[in-house]
């Protein structure tokens, strides 16, 4: 029962997505980066093979339509399904398998067989909302179906849990889970992104709509934002709400494209910030859910990032330590002024929902 759940099989990398950066690779180098710190074994992290998710659980958050269309397009043969997005032929079927391993999962972990786990899955979910492209996105960025969302919405419905924190690390908003959950109250969204790249939203006054107000955390962080800035924010926000929400059940939609050597953004964490913040939601998960948390690969394309940064969660689930070798860069003085007027203007907005 102390055991981490490694979500893995080779049928993600049937998901071929030619010369693009969300690619079949990422994955083998991620498991490799976990063997090669020990971090598979009997007391650590076994791997799971994942199920199919049926028709009915997709529906659990996307529109019909949307799925019959991913489906047809793969089916028939792929190709550029928008402008960020590329579908093989196997894509819907790997994709079920994605969302199928996270509700396996979660099934696993409710019956007491795991303590914990990670989906090392692909595609990555977050920006898929209920008809794909979710509030005004451009694109579904490399995303297919909302792998954490379908799992928080089937615990919701099979009633494991009332209370769901999908805590969002992704240097990207994710903007499906927002549009997903945006009126719920029962799902307490909280994202970390770079402010004014893809999708373009997750601003810090989208805080949720109807009863899902406050429910909904965006914290926006200026170009070239590091460690120091990423920890005061978790700290002073991330902590203390999720203290008083309690939740029953954390998620955290794990991308790790906010490491400094992820081309993709500018932010430049180290692979120990992604350590801390997971121990800390370790912890938590032991207070209040009896150490129930389940998180999946989001982004993260470098291969130093999915090598360091991805252990160095993993090993924080698993509640043991690892050395990990990474440079800590700092932010210019400009950004931390920045980040830190953000991060009061964020407290000031939703301090009539939490204790902040
Ligand atoms: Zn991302």
């Amino acid at each position: 029962m102390t055991s981490t759940a490694i979500i893995y099989s080779k049928k993600f990398l049937e998901h071929k997505t030619r010369m693009h950066c969300e690619n079949p690779l990422r994955l083998e180098v991620a498991l490799n980066s976990l063997k090669k710190f020990g971090l598979i074994s009997p007391e650590k992290c076994v791997v799971v093979e994942p199920r199919i998710a049926t028709m009915e659980e997709l529906k659990l958050v996307h529109d019909e339509s949307y799925i019959e269309e991913i489906k047809h397009f793969s089916v028939s043969g792929g190709g550029y399904y928008d402008g960020d997005t590329y579908l093989s032929k196997e894509s819907f079927e790997v994709a079920c398998y994605a969302v199928g391993g996270m509700l396996k999962i979660c099934d696993e972990i409710f019956k007491g067989n795991f303590k914990n786990a990670f989906g090392l899955i692909r595609p990555p979910g977050h920006h898929a909302g209920v008809f794909g492209r979710a509030l005004g996105a451009s694109t579904i960025g490399f995303c297919l179906f909302n792998n954490i969302a379908i799992l928080a919405a089937y615990a919701l419905q099979k009633q494991l849990a009332k209370k769901i924190l999908i805590f969002d690390f992704d240097v990207h908003h994710g903007n499906g889970t927002q549009e997903i959950f945006n009126n719920s109250p029962n799902v307490l969204y909280i994202s970390f992104h770079e402010k004014r790249i893809y999708p373009g939203t997750g601003f810090e006054d989208e805080i949720g709509i109807g009863e899902g107000k406050g429910y909904k955390i965006n914290i926006p962080l200026p170009y070239q934002s590091d460690d120091s800035i990423y920890l005061k924010a978790f700290n002073e926000i991330v902590l203390p709400v999720s203290e008083e929400f309690k939740p029953e059940l954390i998620l955290i939609s794990a991308g790790f494209d906010a490491h400094h050597s992820d081309d993709i953004s500018s932010i430049q964490l180290s692979a120990f910030i992604y350590n801390e913040m997971t121990k800390q939601m370790v912890k938590l998960s032991n207070k209040y859910c009896n150490g129930k948390l389940i998180a999946c690969l989001e982004g993260g394309y470098s291969h130093d990032t999915l090598s360091k940064s991805l252990p160095a969660t993993v090993a924080a689930l698993t509640q043991t330590e690892i050395k990990i070798d990474d440079r800590k860069p700092e932010a210019p003085n400009y950004t931390k002024n920045k980040a830190e007027e953000t991060i009061k203007n964020i407290k000031k907005k939703l301090n009539q929902y939490w204790k902040i």
